[in-house]
């Protein structure tokens, strides 16, 4: 038979926040597949847990996923453990997942801790609807592509980002998204935890320095990306407001019903007006 796959969150700071239930499965699976062998092994001594370790990140996750495949598939069972928190959420794992899918093997989470799920509940930011984005990428071109995709998500926007490159980032965002409110959580569970509240000027300006790990919360959009294109669509002549879609290759068909709908009238009316032109 067949072993399973456990994904084990452990402590993002604060030891205390390992589960029974992480504990029990780590002392029970065969291999411990975590994302840096040595730095797991910190947290297995610490609980006096012995066991094989295989070290699984990110950049051979496709060649280890095989070879876990091979074990799991002997009837090994093993879990999965990355640095901190939730093996997946900017963690490797989701490759292991996906293989053990296609190999009917069975997956089994063992919740725990998450950075961003933390900065969230303790933001004061709307938590109904949130938009995880992760770590923005470390070329500036990319990076500001993302934020200008980003610009009108009316959902809270999560972030993760080094402490190097926090005020670099904290400055593209104050240029693309404008002077949000944004709320910057550190070491969250750890002795420095903080909770910094305000706009991003203004966080900015108090901005000393940069040390810790950090979730970056950024308050959603008022106006949404349909709320844009009616405020330039309001200004416009139907002649422009046809022009603008029939630069984006519509046919004149397809213009006329959304230029109906921008407008909240029959498209008939429409129709009617271009026909007398
Ligand atoms: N898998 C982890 C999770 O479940 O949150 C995230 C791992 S990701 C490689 C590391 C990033 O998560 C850090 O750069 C930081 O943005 C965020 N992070 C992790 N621990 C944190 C903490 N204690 N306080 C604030 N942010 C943290």
């Amino acid at each position: 038979m067949a072993g399973k796959l456990y994904l084990v969150a452990t402590p993002i700071g604060n030891l205390e926040d390992i589960t029974l239930r992480a504990l029990r499965t780590l002392k029970e699976v065969d291999i411990i597949a975590a994302e840096d062998t040595r730095h797991t092994l910190g947290l297995l001594n610490h609980f006096q847990i012995s066991k094989p370790l295989i070290s699984y990140y990110k950049e051979n996750e496709k060649v280890k996923s095989k070879l876990l495949i091979e074990k799991l598939q002997e009837g090994k069972n093993i879990a999965i453990v990355s640095d901190a928190g939730t093996p997946g959420i900017s963690d490797p794992g989701e490759e292991i997942v996906k293989s053990a899918i296609e190999n009917n093997i069975e997956i089994i989470p063992i919740p725990g801790a998450c950075a961003f799920v933390n900065a969230l509940i303790s933001s004061g930011l709307s938590t109904r609807e949130f938009c995880f984005i992760g770590f923005l990428s470390a070329n500036q071109k990319e990076k500001r592509e993302k934020l200008e995709e980003i610009k009108y998500e009316t959902k809270t926007l999560i972030l993760y980002e080094a402490p190097h490159k926090l005020k670099n980032t904290l400055e593209e965002i104050l240029k693309i998204l404008g002077d949000r409110k944004i709320v910057l959580a550190r070491e969250i569970t750890k002795i420095h935890e903080e909770f910094s509240r305000g706009n991003v000027s203004t966080i900015l300006s108090n901005l000393q320095e940069v040390k810790g790990e950090f979730v970056v919360l950024i308050e959603g959009s008022f106006k949404s990306k349909q709320d844009v294109n009616q405020e330039k669509m309001n200004g416009q002549t139907l002649e422009e407001h046809y022009e603008f879609y029939e630069k984006q290759g519509l046919e004149k068909k397809d213009i006329i019903k959304k230029i109906a709908k921008d407008r909240n009238v029959n498209k008939n009316e429409i129709y009617q007006y271009f026909l007398n032109k």
